[in-house]
C-alpha cells in the first residue's frame, strides 16, 4: 500500500485506506488486519509538527487526516485501537490548524482562501467540530472566532467561494451547501439558534439555485447538495427536507442527468466524484433518511 504522506487526506489519500480497511477487517472479524491498518494510520502523524508542509484542508490536507481518525473512532470498537492515542493525534492537528496569534483557523490552499467544504474554512471547522468534546472545552471557544469569519463571508444564504470572490456557488465543495453542514454542527454544538437561522436560509437557497449540471457526485453534483436535506431534516423533522431530496434523488435518475453524468463527466466509481456517492444517495433514499450521513465527511461521534 502506498504510504506517500503527501496525500493525508481521508478522501484522496492511503489514511482513507488504511481507516476503511480496518473497518472491512473488523466487519470480516480479522482484528490483526484492522490493528495493523490502524497502525499505518497512526504512524503517519508521527510526522507532523507545526512546520509540517501539507495544506489545511478537507480534501488533501490536516482535516482530511482527522477525518480518518473520526471515522475509526466512530466505526471501530475501542478494544482494536488506543483511544488516548486518537484524541492525541487530534490534539496535535488542532494546535497546528489553529493559528494561536490570529486565533483563526488555517485554511489556505494554494495560498488560496477559500470559504467551502473541500479546500475551505467550512471543511476544516465542520471535521474540528466533530472531535468528541467535553463539555466547556477550550476548543469550542478557540473554533467559534472562525465560525464568524466563515458567516462573514455570506449574505442572504449566498456564500462566497473564497475570499476577494465574491462570485456564489452551490455546490458541496464551494458555497451554500457544505457551509449549511457546518452551520448545522456549529448549532448543535453551541446550541445557538443564529446558526440555525443561517442554514434555513443557505438551505432554501440551495433548494431555489435548482439541479446542479455537473453529474451526480458528491463533490460538486446532485448527490452532494442532497446530504444537507438530510441533515436539516435530522435537525428539524421537517418532512420538507425530505421533499427537497426526493426531488433531486428524481432528477438525479432521469436519464438525461444520468447520461451526462457517467459517459461525458465520469470519473470512475470514487468516492467524491464518481459512481460510489450517488449509489450511496440512493442507498440513502430508499432506507431510513433518519441515519443517513455524508459519507466520509459526517462522522457523528455523540459527544461526551
Ligand atoms: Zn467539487
Amino acid at each position: 500500500m502506498n504510504q506517500d504522506s503527501s496525500s493525508i487526506g481521508f478522501m484522496t489519500g492511503a489514511c482513507g485506506i488504511h481507516a476503511l480497511s480496518a473497518a472491512i477487517s473488523i466487519a470480516m472479524n480479522n482484528i490483526s488486519d484492522a490493528k495493523q491498518s490502524i497502525q499505518y494510520l497512526f504512524k503517519i502523524a508521527e510526522g507532523f509538527n507545526l512546520s509540517a508542509m501539507f495544506e489545511s484542508e478537507v480534501l488533501y490536507g490536516f482535516a482530511g487526516y482527522m477525518l480518518s481518525i473520526l471515522f475509526i473512532m466512530k466505526h471501530l470498537p475501542e478494544y482494536i485501537y488506543d483511544i488516548n492515542k486518537a484524541r492525541e493525534i487530534l490534539d496535535k492537528c488542532f494546535i497546528i490548524l489553529h493559528n494561536s496569534s490570529s486565533n483563526i483557523v488555517k485554511f489556505s490552499f494554494h495560498d488560496l482562501k477559500y470559504i467551502g467544504a473541500a479546500h475551505g474554512l467550512a471543511g476544516v471547522l465542520f471535521t474540528m467540530l466533530q472531535i468528541p468534546l467535553k463539555k466547556n472545552s477550550i476548543y469550542k471557544e478557540k473554533i467559534k472566532e472562525s465560525l464568524d469569519v466563515m458567516i462573514s463571508y455570506g449574505k442572504d444564504g449566498k456564500y462566497c467561494r473564497k475570499v476577494d470572490d465574491p462570485s456564489k456557488i452551490f455546490q458541496w465543495c464551494h458555497g451554500s451547501p457544505g457551509i449549511i453542514s457546518t452551520l448545522l454542527k456549529a448549532s448543535e454544538v453551541y446550541g445557538d439558534e443564529k446558526y440555525q437561522q443561517l442554514a434555513e436560509e443557505a438551505i432554501e437557497e440551495t433548494w431555489k439555485n435548482g439541479i446542479l449540471t455537473k453529474g451526480n457526485n458528491l463533490c460538486h453534483g446532485i448527490s452532494g447538495n442532497s446530504y444537507v436535506f438530510f441533515q436539516m431534516y435530522q435537525n428539524t423533522r421537517n418532512q420538507k427536507y425530505l421533499y427537497y431530496a426526493y426531488q433531486f434523488y428524481q432528477s438525479s435518475i432521469s436519464k438525461r442527468i444520468q447520461v451526462h453524468s457517467y459517459a461525458s463527466k465520469s470519473k470512475g466509481i470514487n468516492l467524491m466524484e464518481g459512481l460510489l456517492g450517488h449509489g450511496c444517495f440512493c442507498l440513502n433514499i430508499i432506507e431510513d433518511p433518519k441515519d443517513a450521513f455524508f459519507p466520509g465527511y459526517d462522522n457523528d461521534i455523540v459527544y461526551l
